[in-house]
């Protein structure tokens, strides 16, 4: 019997990672796990699981091999300079596997994206006043050619997050979302120029990898996909906006030497719709990651959806006892290998 759950089967753990944080310079202003912490996740993981490739999963979903006891794919996106500098030596020391997804207009353009400016506004602003009262004056303007008003956004998203107090969840939707693309960019242009600095080539040579050091990983044995162009949640565009996104995101196979088909493709922010699967499926994708947490089946017909679970899902200390997605990845391995 192939399962006892039915439309169970075998899994694997695929594991997100953004920046691991160094202890000083841009990347330690970025949210991000500390350097001792991914180390002893490291641990854990190297405990508990089977580090494998990224395309060794589709490859078991096509019926090519069968997988390690407990597979686990560490991933990393948006091409940070820290996975280079920190990540990659440690994975070479503990001849780990990983799966690399640079975004193509900041490691290839030089630009910094998006998310990345405002989550370095928000370090460098001990005062978030003067960025309410610049996000309050683009408001405005648009408010007197009929847009929302000032009242409105703040009735919608002035409210504490999560993690933030009011202010600066208001800031970071605003910022984010909830204002029309075409305030919002040069808005964060702005405030990126006057807060962080006037020199966006410089801050991307910083804070990401270079296509160099991106081939010297791959050439080290490590998988890299593409991830995106300017890192635009796909469901928010049109479906040729959408094409544009991801054949620029492509770019970056391109500049790695990698082929433009069956390769390894991350949603940024996880978001995606049909559009986008069929796109992707016309460029002849082998595989795609979300940000859906959980465990993933291997199965073919879900290569181009997997979900993958938060690096805040594991444990950080190597002596931790297992927890519930390492709990759940052993009892799917029990199941699927049940005679
Ligand atoms: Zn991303």
């Amino acid at each position: 019997m192939r399962s006892l759950t039915g439309s169970g089967g075998p899994t694997a753990t695929i594991v997100m990672y953004h920046v691991v944080r160094p202890a000083s310079g841009l990347a330690a202003t970025l949210k991000g796990l500390d350097v001792e912490a991914f180390r002893g996740q490291l641990e854990y993981i190297r405990a508990h699981y089977t580090p494998v490739n990224l395309f060794d999963l589709a490859d078991a979903a096509e019926g090519l091999r069968s997988l390690a006891p407990r597979p686990v794919v560490l991933t990393f996106d948006d091409g940070y300079a820290v996975q280079r500098e920190i990540v990659f030596p440690m994975l070479c020391e503990t001849r780990t596997p990983a799966a690399f997804f640079p975004a193509a207009s900041s490691m290839i353009d030089g630009r910094v994206l998006d998310i990345n400016k405002i989550q370095l506004i928000l370090a460098v602003s001990r005062d978030i006043e003067p960025v309410i009262t610049a996000i309050d004056r683009a408001v405005d303007r648009e408010a007197e050619t009929g847009g929302v008003s000032r009242a409105e956004y703040r009735r919608q998203w002035w409210i504490p997050s999560r993690w933030d107090a009011p202010a600066v969840a208001y800031v970071k939707r605003m910022l984010q979302h909830a204002l029309p693309e075409r305030v919002r960019r040069p808005l964060i242009d702005d405030l990126f120029r006057g807060l962080v600095s006037a020199d966006e080539r410089a801050v991307a040579a910083e804070l990401y990898m270079s296509v160099d050091a991106v081939r010297e990983m791959h050439q080290a044995g490590m998988s890299i996909g593409a991830h995106a162009d300017r890192h635009l949640r796909l469901p928010t565009l049109s479906r040729h906006e959408q094409e544009t996104e991801i054949d620029g995101a492509l770019r970056v196979l391109d500049a790695v030497g990698l082929p433009r088909h069956r390769f390894a493709f991350c949603y940024a922010n996880g978001d995606y719709d049909n559009d986008s699967l069929e796109l992707l499926r016309s460029r002849r994708c082998r595989l795609a990651c979300t940000t859906q947490p959980d465990l993933a089946r291997i199965t073919r017909n879900e290569l181009l959806t997997l979900p993958r679970i938060d690096t805040n899902d594991l444990p950080v200390r190597s002596d931790a006892e297992p927890n519930e997605w390492t709990r759940r990845a052993a009892l799917n391995d029990r199941l699927s290998n049940d005679p």
